[in-house]
């Protein structure tokens, strides 16, 4: 069987023991003479599989006891407009949302909470192309916003913000929103310090179709009227996920993904396999003559790694090659252009290593 490195963005790379795993579940999952697809989500064969989700995902990501992890649809983009609905009921009406604008999915998430709430961008760096993150200290925060919100890794714009930035004492202790989609398990996250985190499965955790919910307890249970039942994370969290039929499969392969987890040693190891990844990567492209990252250095993203060839005609030519040495979906988003390499935590080091190889023989022949 040949072996392929897909560098996607998302929907993603799993690692291969998990879909071995899942393919020898397929048509019988542990003697029960079901596919997993098939089980009624509230009998005991899917509810055993659920709870080890839930469990391992709260070991791994040290989540205390004060949250509850909830498994929704609607991916990404839908919390934009679910988070609102879930917090604003806190606020007098109209209430404010502050953003830390860092890149394209900020950008949707102002778009769609300006629907529901007074939007105040407290900080940007879209004059400069989202080339870094805002200094801490130029962010221009609202007294006493209903939430603040960040994307800590912005997938297109390959933007990091590794440490959860302290907020209460500018906010009247405002709860932090973090969009973790594309970095959730890829590093060490203080949970604590947020009171929402929400993911999409499909960039680092498993297929599409789930969409992770951390929330802390005190924040349930001031959605406003208008938001739907299904998207209620009190009436989520009341039911055990199971207000509604939870994505079955994809929490199944979630499970997988977390065991899988912990046997490479949990979130920490895989965040230093993260950082010799992302540095041998990085380190290549800033010696090279051909090939740039714009990213300000402290803000790149270990995640998603954006980079451009000097000379933009040869476009083509690279992601020809790259494809014909089996490395995969490397060209980059369209509003961005160039190439962008997903380095998620299922893409081994060899990956890395091969598509560097290719960047160095395609750079010597068009010295
Ligand atoms: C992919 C992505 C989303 C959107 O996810 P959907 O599942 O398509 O809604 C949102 N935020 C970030 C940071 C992403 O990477």
């Amino acid at each position: 069987m040949s072996t392929v490195f897909n560098f996607s963005a998302g929907p993603a790379v799993l690692p291969r023991e998990v879909l071995v795993e899942a393919a020898a579940d397929m048509l019988d999952w542990h003697g029960s003479g079901m596919s997993v697809m098939e089980m009624s989500h509230r009998g005991p064969e899917f509810m055993s599989i659920m709870a080890a989700a839930q469990k391992d995902l709260r070991e791994l990501m040290a989540v205390p006891d004060n949250y509850q992890i909830l498994f929704l649809q609607g991916g990404g983009l839908a919390e934009n407009a679910i988070v609102p609905m879930n917090l604003l009921g806190r606020k007098a009406q109209p209430a404010v949302i502050d953003f830390i604008h860092t890149g394209s999915w900020t950008g949707k998430s102002i778009k769609e909470a300006g629907k529901y709430a007074q939007v105040n961008v407290a900080a940007s760096s879209k004059a400069t192309g989202f080339d870094r993150v805002p200094a801490r200290a130029d962010w221009a925060l609202s007294a006493d916003p209903a939430y603040v919100h960040i994307c800590s890794n912005e997938t297109i714009d390959g933007v990091e913000i590794g440490v959860p930035p302290d907020i209460a004492a500018d906010t009247n202790d405002a709860p932090l929103v973090a969009d973790v989609s594309s970095h959730i398990l890829s590093r060490v996250i203080d949970v604590s310090k947020h009171g929402v985190l929400f993911a999409g499965a499909q960039k680092n955790i498993g297929p599409a179709g789930l969409t992770i919910v951390i929330v802390r307890d005190d924040l349930l249970g001031h959605a406003l009227p208008i938001c739907p039942s299904a998207f209620d994370w009190k009436i989520v969290a009341e039911n055990g996920s199971m207000y509604n039929t939870p994505p079955t499969y994809g929490i199944y392969i979630a499970g997988l993904v977390f065991q899988w987890l912990k046997r490479q040693g949990g979130v920490a190891a895989m965040e230093q396999r993260n950082i010799t990844k992302a540095t041998l990567l990085y380190e290549y492209i800033d010696n090279s003559k051909l090939y740039f990252n714009r990213v300000a250095g402290v803000d790149r993203s270990r995640m998603n790694v954006p980079f451009f060839l000097r000379d933009e005609t040869r476009n083509d030519a690279f992601l020809a090659g790259a494809k014909q040495r089996h490395l995969l979906q490397l060209k980059g988003h369209k509003s961005v252009g160039g190439m962008r390499a997903s380095i998620y935590n299922a893409m081994p080091i060899e990956g890395v290593q091969a598509l560097i190889s290719w960047m160095q023989e395609f750079e010597s022949a068009h010295r």
